[in-house]
C-alpha cells in the first residue's frame, strides 16, 4: 500500500508520522504546503481520508474536530479541556480483562480492542491559570 502512494501522499504521511501533535486536516494542509506549495486542501482532506481508509493513519474525534495520528498501535489519549491539545498517554493505563469483558456484555459487543480517555487541563494551561 505505502509504495503506491504518490508524493502528495507520501507527503502526508511523513509529516504525520514526524509530528505527536495530533494536528487537524489544516495543519496537516498549512505543513504540507511548504514542501508542495501547489497543494489544495480538498487533496489533503481526500488524502487524509485514504490514509486512514488504508489503516496507515487513524483519525480521531478531538475536542474540536477530528485530528489525525500516525500511531496506530493501540495507545491512550489525554484532552485538554481548555486549549483541546491532544496528548499521547505513554503508559498503559490498568483496565483488568474481566471489567473490559463485562463492559463489552453489557452492551452486547463483541470486544475487539479498547482505548481510554482522559480530560482535564494541561500543563501550560495550568501554567496560564496561575499568572
Ligand atoms: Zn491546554
Ligand atoms: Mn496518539
Amino acid at each position: 500500500m505505502e509504495q503506491i502512494l504518490n508524493t502528495n501522499a507520501r507527503a502526508v504521511l511523513e509529516y504525520l508520522r514526524g509530528t505527536y501533535s495530533h494536528p487537524t486536516a489544516m495543519d496537516v494542509y498549512e505543513a504540507v504546503r511548504q514542501s508542495k506549495p501547489r497543494i489544495g486542501l480538498a487533496t489533503v482532506y481526500r488524502i487524509l481520508h485514504s490514509l486512514a481508509e488504508s489503516g496507515l493513519i487513524r483519525e480521531l474525534e478531538g475536542f474540536e474536530g477530528v485530528r489525525y495520528d500516525a500511531n496506530t498501535n493501540r495507545h491512550d489519549h489525554a484532552i485538554c479541556t481548555a486549549c483541546g491539545a491532544l496528548l499521547d498517554v505513554p503508559l498503559d493505563i490498568a483496565l483488568s480483562e474481566e471489567s473490559l469483558l463485562e463492559a463489552a456484555r453489557t452492551t452486547g459487543l463483541k470486544l475487539s480492542s479498547h482505548e481510554v480517555r482522559i480530560y482535564g487541563r494541561c500543563a501550560s494551561c495550568q501554567e496560564r491559570d496561575k499568572s
